[in-house]
């Protein structure tokens, strides 16, 4: 269900990404010459499907999702330089329909490239002339640095449509540390308990019976705790929640508690 949701979500959103992209040429939009505006808009717009499916699942920013989305966001940008090319090649001397040959593509990437040399040299003052070899480097580097930016711009996004918090001090988002299903509530609670008067040995030992409680398919209702953490600070956010089986075989997640530690609390409590 959760795969089949996201598969659907991330197509559709990379899919009416590139098509808009493409008509308002997004790919071609830098500030100064090499910011690639465009393709972390592209990289956003792509993004937002595989968002949508993890807010839809109660599910978190585990790798899987990350991946994906990241391959929407280079798909969605690939696919809107595609568009153009296809519009170029029939707006062109070629009225033909079919394949393209080699030469054509090899001119359209070459154009790509120059365009982006084109516009660097833009920005220099008029004295600073490149020779071509470096004009065809840096247009090569701007094409790269503009797949990278849709790239970025998806791992961006999911972050921020999921809630995952900011560290200020270090300009990044929090990473996803852990999130781990338990059958064992009791030690949950005692989790909870030992991190809320601070005991970090005591703590220690709760989560790995807490870790070692794995759910099984006949259990009814269990916890569920995400750990998301500044990889710098070490600062943390730590959520739990209540799920259980309803009569059809759906699982319902409640909140049933947030918690938020400084760089402080969290390196000393959720060390392991
Ligand atoms: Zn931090």
């Amino acid at each position: 269900m959760s795969a089949v949701l996201t598969i659907v979500l991330a197509t559709l959103s990379s899919a009416i990404t590139a098509y808009v992209a493409h008509l308002i040429s997004l790919p071609h939009f830098h500030l100064l010459g090499g910011i690639p505006v465009g393709a972390v808009l592209i990289g956003v717009g792509a993004a937002t499907g595989v968002a949508m499916a993890i807010r839809l699942t109660s599910n978190y920013d585990v790798a899987g999702f990350r991946i994906f989305a990241q391959l929407g966001g280079v798909s969605a940008y690939l696919g809107a330089v595609l568009l153009d090319y296809a519009v170029h090649q029939v707006g062109g001397h070629k009225t033909v329909p079919g394949f393209p040959d080699v030469m054509t593509i090899l001119n359209y990437m070459r154009a790509l490239v120059d365009a982006g040399a084109a516009a660097i040299a833009a920005q220099l003052p008029e004295s600073v002339k490149f020779p071509t070899p470096v004009g065809v480097w840096l247009g090569v580097v701007r094409l790269f640095i503009e797949v990278l930016g849709a790239v970025v711009a998806t791992g961006w996004a999911i972050s921020y449509f999921t809630a995952v918090p900011f560290c200020w001090r270090n300009r990044r988002f929090f990473e996803l540390k852990d999130v781990l299903e338990s059958s064992n509530v009791g030690a949950v609670q005692e989790w909870e308990m030992a991190i809320n008067q601070r005991r970090p040995m005591e703590a220690r030992t709760l989560l790995a019976r807490v870790r070692n409680a794995k759910v099984a398919p006949y259990d009814r209702s269990w916890m569920r705790i995400i750990i998301h953490q500044c990889p710098i600070c070490l600062a943390a956010r730590v959520r739990i929640e209540k799920r259980r089986r309803t009569a059809f075989g759906r699982i319902r997640t409640a909140p049933a508690d947030e918690l938020q530690f400084d760089a402080v609390k969290g390196s000393a409590l959720l060390a392991t």
